[in-house]
C-alpha cells in the first residue's frame, strides 16, 4: 500500500505514479525523493561540503589508516558474530565492509 504525497490517495502499484492525480516522486541521484526540497537541507550538512571532504580525505595518510582500522575492527566483530551463530533478521549479515586501497 502506497500513499500519494500530493493527494493522499492510497493505491497498490509497483511504481510510485499515483493513479488519481498522476503525481510521481522525483528522483535525486537515482533515489526517490518524497521531500526533494529537504534533500539538500537539514542537520547542518551541506552537499557542497562533501566534494571538499572527499578531496581532503583522498591521499591523507592518517585518515585512510584510521578508516581502514575502523573497517578492520568491524570485520573482526562480524566474523566473531558469525562464528558465535548470531542470526540476523534476514540474510547472512547486514554489513558489507571493504578496505580502501
Ligand atoms: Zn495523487
Amino acid at each position: 500500500m502506497k500513499r500519494c504525497p500530493a493527494c493522499a490517495k492510497r493505491f497498490n502499484s509497483v511504481d510510485w505514479q499515483c493513479p488519481a492525480c498522476g503525481n510521481e516522486p522525483t528522483k535525486i541521484d537515482g533515489f526517490l525523493a518524497f521531500a526533494p526540497e529537504l534533500a539538500y537541507e537539514g542537520n547542518g550538512f551541506r552537499h557542497e561540503y562533501f566534494e571538499e571532504l572527499t578531496r581532503l580525505e583522498t591521499g591523507n595518510f592518517w585518515f585512510e589508516t584510521f578508516v581502514n582500522w575502523i573497517f578492520g575492527v568491524v570485520m573482526k566483530l562480524e566474523r566473531i558474530m558469525i562464528r558465535l551463530g548470531v542470526r540476523f533478521p534476514f540474510g547472512g549479515s547486514l554489513l558489507l565492509v571493504a578496505r580502501k586501497g
